[in-house]
């Protein structure tokens, strides 16, 4: 099976990738859903992921601003399975890259911006609540570490929050219309580290499959379209994506096959 897949990756030219929370948990960054995940294990940090207790309670502010603060995405670093859409990129098979993470490994790891997808936003921005602005989200938890419990909007005093999309809050259509419109494009679809339950994003494997691309789905997990996929992966995602998209069997290629190979492997290790 996985030797069928990496010859459709090989030939194909308009990939088109989905990621969601299990691409980066081999970063460090913990999947929120799964049976490890923050919510299973603290019900209280459900609550700050809803915009509606977010706004009436500045209680659950001050706790998602320490939240923020103590993340472990900051020092997260993208792994082999960021480096290996990287590559894909760089063989310009890579036609976009959707991605229900907002950590932004992707960007990180060398993918262009103008090929993600964020559909869920991303915690390296801030926004405000009140006039819509937008910037580095650095800059506000400067302020946090600086002693403010709850920074407010220095335009307009409105309140600030990561520019992500919280429970409750709409998605933002344009964003969303993309997603399904380059769904549509691929010849090869592969969803990665997504349960492929949250809508309506995972209907973009609907979308891309009625268009006739092959469609494989590589997830620790099942998921409801297992049976629809053309293939289905196990395994880590960190190892299992570097030796699909290098054709060899192991997922240190991902470095040999590089021509900058050791930079690459210096920022991959
Ligand atoms: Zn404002």
């Amino acid at each position: 099976m996985e030797s069928e897949v990496r010859q459709w990756v090989r030939q194909a030219r308009r990939i088109v990738a989905l990621t969601g929370a299990g691409i980066s948990t081999d970063s460090g960054i913990p999947d929120f859903r799964g049976p490890q995940g923050v919510w299973t294990k603290n019900p209280h940090a459900e609550k700050m992921s809803n915009i509606h207790y977010y706004l009436a309670d500045r209680e659950v502010r001050k706790a998602s601003w320490q939240n923020r603060l103590n993340s472990p995405a900051w020092s997260a670093k993208p792994n082999p399975g960021h480096m290996a859409l990287v590559e894909l990129e760089r063989r310009k098979q890579l036609h976009a890259l959707i991605t229900q993470n907002i950590d932004e490994l992707h960007q990180i790891a060398g993918n262009s911006a103008e090929l993600v997808i964020e559909v869920h936003g991303s915690m390296r921005r801030f926004m405000c609540w009140g006039c819509g602005m937008r910037g580095p989200m650095q800059k506000v938890l400067e302020r946090v570490r600086a002693g403010e419990e709850d920074p407010a909007c220095r335009d307009c005093g409105g309140i600030l929050k990561s520019d992500t999309i919280s429970f409750g809050q709409q998605l933002v259509p344009e964003v969303i219309d993309r997603a399904m419109r380059v769904a549509g494009e691929a010849d090869l679809f592969i969803a990665i580290g997504t349960s492929l339950q949250v809508y309506p994003i995972a209907g973009a494997f609907d979308i891309a499959r009625s268009a006739g691309a092959k469609t494989v789905i590589v997830n620790a997990e099942p998921t409801p379209y297992d049976s629809m996929a053309d293939a289905v992966l196990g395994g880590s995602i960190s190892s299992v994506l570097p030796s699909l998209v290098n054709s060899g069997t192991e997922p240190d290629l991902i470095r040999a096959a590089s021509p900058n190979s050791h930079f690459r492997g210096r920022g991959s290790a």
